[in-house]
């Protein structure tokens, strides 16, 4: 096979302390693989910056003053991190590439994996997952968040591996395939998983952020774990209807009870706290049912409305 032209990209969201240095640590990657022959001279760098409020914008134009090969693209606010990654897998589809990597700006993860992800594109594979080695760099509650998701997917019937990331290589045939998905909340980590391209992973080592701190809190993470879920999955709404047959059988044979008292043993039951907790029991998942199927109603207000995903401010090609 010819060589393949890489492109690397890079969502950023106020990362002016990190970003430079991860520029050039990343072409000390490209040039260390353009010497061994394995990728072609005009590899390059995108960078998005989603919206950041530091000098990010600023240290991406003059990189790219100073390097041709350092393109990007400036969105109007911040859209976050998922938006921005599949902004960037647009841009260089458009602007063209044989294959992408997608690494954080923080270079979390260790880019000298990106030589092994090539290695797996040779031999054939569309899709290369990058999977931790371990969560050491995260808090317990990360890794207990992201372990719940991960068994809850694995349960609703979606199954992406655990502890995989958002570094990974894909082949310009899993772009094309990406551009005819027009939904709007698209969940990166399932669609790469549903769409059945030959796919393999490679494992590799996580790093402490460089400088700054982690762009995510409780809010994001579970938004992004909510839209996982009712983007790739309707378990939960069967599991409201099973529920709600179960408990009307429960009540049904509860008042048959009730009725079979009455004739044979000529006593009622009573007691207005048994009223009042059942109904607060049944109104509660009553209210919590009506939650799940408010999801995927509002899933879908958001899909009709069809807004773009994103929109660009400014972009260096
Ligand atoms: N990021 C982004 N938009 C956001 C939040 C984060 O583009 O709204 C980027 C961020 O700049 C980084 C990547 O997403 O390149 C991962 O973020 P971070 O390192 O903060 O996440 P963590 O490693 O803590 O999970
Ligand atoms: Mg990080």
């Amino acid at each position: 096979m010819n060589k393949p032209q890489l492109a690397i990209i890079i969502p950023c969201y106020n990362e002016e302390l990190c970003i430079k240095n991860t520029v050039e640590k990343l072409f000390e990657v490209i040039n260390d693989l353009i010497s061994k022959g394995k990728i072609r001279e005009d590899s390059y760098l995108y960078l998005i910056d989603d919206g950041s409020k530091d000098s990010t914008w600023s240290i991406i134009e003059e990189l790219h003053s100073g390097n041709n090969l350092v393109k990007g693209t400036k969105f109007l606010r911040n859209y976050g991190n998922q938006k921005a990654i599949i902004a960037g897998l647009e841009s260089v589809r458009e602007i063209g590439c044989d294959c992408v990597v997608s690494i954080d700006a923080d270079l979390q993860q260790d880019e000298w994996a990106i030589e092994r992800f090539l290695d797996e594109f040779q031999k054939g594979y569309d899709i290369v997952y990058g999977i931790r080695n371990n969560r050491k760099t995260d808090s317990f509650f990360k890794k207990f968040t992201a372990l719940a998701f991960y068994k809850t997917m694995n349960l609703l019937g979606v199954n992406i591996p655990p502890n995989h990331s958002d570094y990974r290589l894909i082949s310009k045939r899993a772009l094309e395939i990406l551009n005819l998905y027009p939904e709007k909340l698209l969940f990166l980590r399932g669609f790469f998983h549903e769409v059945g391209l030959k796919s393999t992973s490679v494992k590799f080592d996580v790093k402490p952020r460089m400088a700054g701190e982690s762009k995510f809190n409780f809010a994001s993470l579970m938004a992004l774990a909510l839209n996982g879920i009712t983007s790739y999955s309707i378990v939960p709404l069967r599991m409201v209807a099973v529920l709600g047959f179960f408990m009307a059988l429960i009540g049904f044979v509860v008042g048959l009870e009730a009725v079979f008292e009455k004739i044979f043993l000529h006593n009622s039951p009573n007691g207005w706290a048994t009223v009042v907790v059942l109904l607060s029991v049944f109104g509660g998942i009553q209210l919590f049912c009506l939650g799940i199927i408010g999801e995927y109603v509002g899933q879908l207000y958001k899909e009709v409305k069809s807004r773009p995903r994103y929109i660009k401010d400014i972009e260096l090609k």
